[in-house]
């Protein structure tokens, strides 16, 4: 079966009211119309209500960059995976190496989000990806191994459904460096594998893995039309309508 490509932009902490709507409202002209993938944008969580708004009536999905695992109460500065459904959001990202390397989330806080967002009902892009240090001490396929195993533990070959795994070489967020074609799908391909382990190859052979990681419009076909490369991740190109689309149409 063949899996249909997904591309996401992360706006991270970035844009202003005005520039997240004139950001919506230029992809919504521009891609919008696009049925033959899916397509997200998660801006910061303060502006995904009138993200949701600006997007309505376009293919665009709007997901939320973080969520907490607890129902409500006190855990100031945090919000839920209801609050997120609330505010019209169909994804929410976790794992994010941000997440994992700035504010040092673990593997097994990750799994607790995982599997509230998902019984919340939410999709969730589940990233991973290994530190330069990793990738050079030959640690990359074992840290991957350990971020998906972990990271997915207890979720079902059911949800799986709803789960985009996000393939994020850290050493390649913002910093330009793209991980080359082959060094991208030589990853992709090992997750695959894992997951038909971890599961069936039902749940192998449909699950999305998008690669993340200075995805630019010159370099999003060539990544995008290896055999396991499903979709991107994209974050600094996301917040320019022009490379955004460009990265998009290079996926089609
Ligand atoms: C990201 O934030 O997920 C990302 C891949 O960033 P960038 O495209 O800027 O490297």
């Amino acid at each position: 079966m063949a899996r249909r490509k997904f591309i996401a932009g992360n706006w991270k902490m970035n844009t202003t009211q005005s520039g997240a709507l004139a950001l919506a409202e230029g992809l919504k002209d521009a891609i919008g119309g696009i049925d033959a993938m899916d397509l997200a944008v998660i801006p910061p969580s303060v502006y995904i209500p009138a993200v949701v708004e600006a997007v309505k009536g376009s293919r665009i999905a709007v997901g939320a960059q973080n969520m907490y695992f607890e129902e409500s109460g006190a855990f100031t500065g945090e919000i839920s995976a209801a609050m997120v459904q609330d505010v019209g959001c169909k994804y929410v990202l976790l794992g994010h190496s941000e997440r994992r390397h700035v504010f040092g989330e673990t593997d097994e806080l990750i799994n607790r989000k995982v599997k509230k967002a998902l019984a919340s009902g939410l999709d969730v892009i589940f990233a991973v990806g290994e530190l330069l240090d990793e990738r050079e001490a030959d640690k990359t396929l074992e840290v991957n191994e350990r971020q998906v195993r972990l990271g997915l533990a207890d979720v079902s070959a059911e949800e799986m459904a709803r789960v985009t795994v996000a393939y994020e070489p850290v050493w390649a967020i913002g910093t330009g460096k793209t991980a080359s074609p082959a060094q991208a799908q030589e990853v992709h391909a090992m997750i695959r594998k894992l997951l038909g382990d971890l599961y069936d190859a039902k749940v192998a052979g449909a699950t999305r893995i998008q690669y993340g990681g200075s995805v630019k419009p010159d370099n999003a076909a060539e990544l995008l039309s290896q055999p396991d490369i499903d979709g991107a991740l994209v974050g600094g190109a996301s917040l320019k309508v022009n490379d955004f689309t460009a990265i998009v149409k290079a996926g089609l």
